[in-house]
């Protein structure tokens, strides 16, 4: 039974369609996070959800009532921009008690709220500076803290990382995981980071061009990206895509040549013929890479990006394609190199080379 039902959702602005009809099952309790590059709509989306953009068709639902026509204060939402939107004169503690005030709450009902929320966030020693004195960390947690004092039924997240260094933004994430446990809330998170949408979801909604790609729970969608876009999207590095043609079919089990590298990979759909030009998806960490003559292609190592216990081995072929490798990172490589690199077995994906479906 779903909490939040999206159901074919659509918003123009004059002759430009940024969402083209969108349904997306939200449940109680659950951690969505709407994934896509800039400019595929999800901002929208999630302005629609809040009241602060209007719907042109389809319906918002929330606990059974729509809410298309429902003011933005009345929708029991709270949602927490990118830009933290702090006021710059008041306290820590003035603005989460803004709102609370604006809707008439009596002070040691606010005070209670207050010192709730700056627990949970570990405010509390903060609370009578002023935002210029609180570092980046801090303000998004006090942008947070306004937000869950009201105790919304929901709540929205803009992009509110992407302001943070690579380190907070890692922090703030296992405390937004937290949270999510702590107030057992429904958030529905918009980014277009995938390391984000991947730890921090429940479920993925992969959006482009105004419309749902894929939905699914964030292993599903790592496991089996239905088309050549979700599986370009998410991982990091991306997905190799490469092109080749099938030279063999026993049952599920596909056998492809992509310039020399060959690769098993099981199928689920309709199989190809023998012949047929295929689009080969494997992940780097899903090929092996070693020095000396193995039984794959050999392919000259461009760059390494080395991580310690992994490196990226960006590399190219013989034919001019490139090819990203993971290889343990103890393995003394560097440009100029040259590798040979197997694949795992089973953890290909083989996608249609004219619609870019999953086969
Ligand atoms: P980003 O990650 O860059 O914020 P997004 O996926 O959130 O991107 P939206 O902000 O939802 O994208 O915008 C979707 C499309 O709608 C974009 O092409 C944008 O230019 C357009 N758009 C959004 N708001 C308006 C507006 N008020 N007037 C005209 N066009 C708009």
């Amino acid at each position: 039974m779903s909490y939040m039902k999206i159901d074919d959702v659509r918003k123009s602005f004059g002759r430009y369609e940024a969402l083209r009809g969108v349904d997306i099952d939200i449940a109680k309790r659950e951690f969505v996070v709407l994934l896509g590059p800039s400019g595929c709509g999800k901002s929208t989306l999630l302005r629609m959800i809040a009241g602060l953009e209007s719907i042109d068709s389809g319906d918002l639902m929330i606990d059974g009532q729509r809410m298309n026509n429902v003011k933005s204060a009345n929708r029991g939402i709270s949602m927490v921009f990118q830009s933290y939107a702090l006021y710059p004169h008041k306290t820590v503690r003035q603005n989460m008690e803004f709102g609370l005030k604006v809707a008439g709450l009596k002070k040691p009902e606010r005070d209670a709220k207050i010192a709730e929320a700056a627990r949970i966030l570990q405010l509390t020693p903060l609370l009578d500076r002023l935002p210029r004195d609180l570092s980046g960390g801090q303000r998004q947690r006090v942008a947070i803290g306004r937000a869950i004092v009201r105790e919304p039924k929901v709540f929205l997240f803009d992009e509110p990382l992407s302001n943070l260094d690579a380190a907070l933004r890692m922090q703030m994430r296992v405390e937004l995981a937290r949270l999510h446990r702590e107030l057992q809330a429904t958030m529905v998170y918009v980014t277009h980071d995938q390391v984000e949408a991947m730890t921090l979801a429940d479920k993925i909604v992969v959006m482009r061009d105004g419309l749902i790609e894929q939905t699914g729970n964030p292993l599903e969608i790592y496991r089996r990206p239905v088309n050549t876009f979700v599986a370009g999207f998410i991982g990091s590095p991306t997905m190799n895509l490469l092109d080749a043609r099938v030279t063999s079919v026993s049952e599920r089990i596909v056998r492809v040549d992509a310039a020399g590298l060959i690769v098993d990979a099981e199928i689920d759909g309709e199989p190809p013929i023998v012949g047929e030009r295929v689009t080969l998806g494997i992940r780097p960490e899903h090929l092996e890479g070693q020095f000396g003559t193995g039984s794959g292609p050999s392919l000259d190592v461009i760059a390494c990006e080395r991580l310690g216990g992994v490196t990226h081995a960006f590399t190219r072929f013989s034919a001019g394609i490139d090819l990203t490798v993971q290889i343990d990172g103890e393995l003394p490589i560097s440009p100029g190199n040259t590798i040979t690199c197997t694949a795992h077995p089973g953890r290909a994906h083989l996608f249609s080379a004219e619609t870019g479906l999953r086969l």
